[in-house]
Order: structure tokens, then sequence, then C-alpha cells
């Protein structure tokens, strides 16, 4: 491996970011909107049919079923785990209404309401990180699920560092796959005129690194902020550290 001390093989030259959870600290405001979420469906279901309420999990069923996808397939994904099928329903659906796209938009007004009352903080080496990458001269993209991507990335002060942007709107535009699909992070090297041997992703969640595994890019680097190294490491990661800063001191 050159050294290029950023802890990256010579190949590449891109740099693919997800957002929640690798630049900002926005997971765990999404893994508490989806259990308040999925906790008021289940107990009103639960009082409904007499069977037991049986909370969301914010560790593992968030990781193992929401983290890293679009919301409407995580909140299938999650549903399905339960045994639970919903009707889909239609993006503009109101949040009350038990449909797949009702239960997401009711998990968005939550996510929403907590970044506006709380604001965004990004992860200080994630910062550091991203200006080494930009000053060594290697381009920048952010690949997120999320449709609230450019409004947290502008309220954590970060969005200039970056030059393409593939995040939810994109995906229902472009009718993409989400993440554990490739999709998204090959737009984002399609967008930066590169190839994928030429890319580094950076992931959170198992969804994630699992798409950079499927899309056969340069470089898969786990960033492991739940105590998961072992499952980011089985879903594809080539490299796990806790923090991106990290990552410049292995030299
Ligand atoms: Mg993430």
């Amino acid at each position: 491996m050159r050294d290029t001390g950023l802890g990256l093989p010579g190949r590449i030259r891109g740099c693919l970011f997800d957002l929640d959870g690798v630049l900002t600290q926005t997971a765990i405001v999404h893994a508490a909107a989806w259990r308040e979420m999925f906790d008021a469906f289940l107990r009103a279901r639960a009082e409904r049919t007499g069977e037991p309420f049986v909370p969301f999990d914010p560790v593992e069923d968030y990781d193992t079923h929401v983290d890293g996808k679009p919301r409407a397939d995580g909140t299938r994904a999650f549903l399905a785990s339960r045994g639970i099928g919903l009707p889909e329903g239609t993006p503009d659906d109101p949040p009350d209404a038990e449909t797949v796209a009702g239960l997401g938009n009711r998990k968005n007004e939550i996510v929403l309401r907590r970044i506006h009352d709380d604001g965004v903080l990004p992860y200080p080496g994630s910062v550091r990180y991203v200006q080494a990458v930009r000053d060594a001269g290697l381009r920048r993209a952010v690949v997120s699920s999320s449709t609230n991507c450019g409004d947290v990335l502008a309220a954590a002060g970060i969005a200039d560092l970056f030059e393409e942007r593939i995040d939810g709107h994109t995906v229902e535009r472009d009718r993409l796959a989400g993440k554990p699909a490739p999709d998204t992070y090959l737009a984002a090297a399609r967008g930066l005129g590169l190839g994928a041997a030429e890319c580094a992703v950076f992931e959170d969640a198992l969804a994630g690194v699992a798409a950079g595994r499927a899309g056969s890019f340069g470089y898969v680097v786990g960033v492991d902020r739940a105590g998961q190294a072992a499952r980011l490491k089985a879903h594809g990661a080539d490299v796990v550290v806790s923090d991106l800063a990290d990552l410049m001191e292995q030299r």
C-alpha cells in the first residue's frame, strides 16, 4: 500500500462518504426516531389484537433491518421481521396512515423535529479527515439514503467539503435501488468521473458496507460507532475504525 497518509491504497482517487453516523452524529437521532415511531405503532397494534407488546430494539433491530436503507425499505424490512405486512400507500400519505409510506413519514417528522430542536453536530475526526482528503487532491462525495441530506450537511456546516451529492431525492428521481444495492455509490463515482475501483466507501451501516462490497469498490472502510466491528467486516469492510481520524494515524 503506497502511503497516502490517509490510510488508503494508492489507487484510490475519490472518497464516497455516508452521512448519518459517518460524517454527522445523526445515526443516534434516526435510531431514536425509528424506536419512537415503531413502538407507538406496535403498542397500538398489541392493544387491538391482544398480542404482547415487544418494543423495537434501537441496536439490534436498527442495525439489522433499517440502518442505511431508504425509509420505505427499512419500514418494510422491520415489519416483515415481525410478520406484519401493511399496504405500501403513497409517498404523500399522512403520518397517521397505517401504511409503509405513512409510518415512514411519521418517522421522518420525528427526525426533523429532533434535528430542529437539538441541531446537528459533525464528528470532528471526520471533518479533519475529509479536509485532509481534499488537501491531498482526492475527489469527495456524500452518499445517503436520506431525503434530509442537504439540510443536515448545511446544519453541520460541512456542505462545501463535497463536490457531489447522492441522496434520498436522487434515489427517488432516478429510481435508484437503495443500500445494500451498490447503485447510489456507483452513481456518486460516476458523478466524480471515476470508476468504482478508484473509489473508497466510508460506511457505518451493515447495509452500507454490503453496498461497497457489492459494487466492487477499491476499498471499503467500516466506521464502528456501535461495537459491531466484526459484523461490519463480515458484511464487506476491508478495514474497521472507530473514528475516521484513526486512518491518518495508521502510518
Ligand atoms: Mg449511516
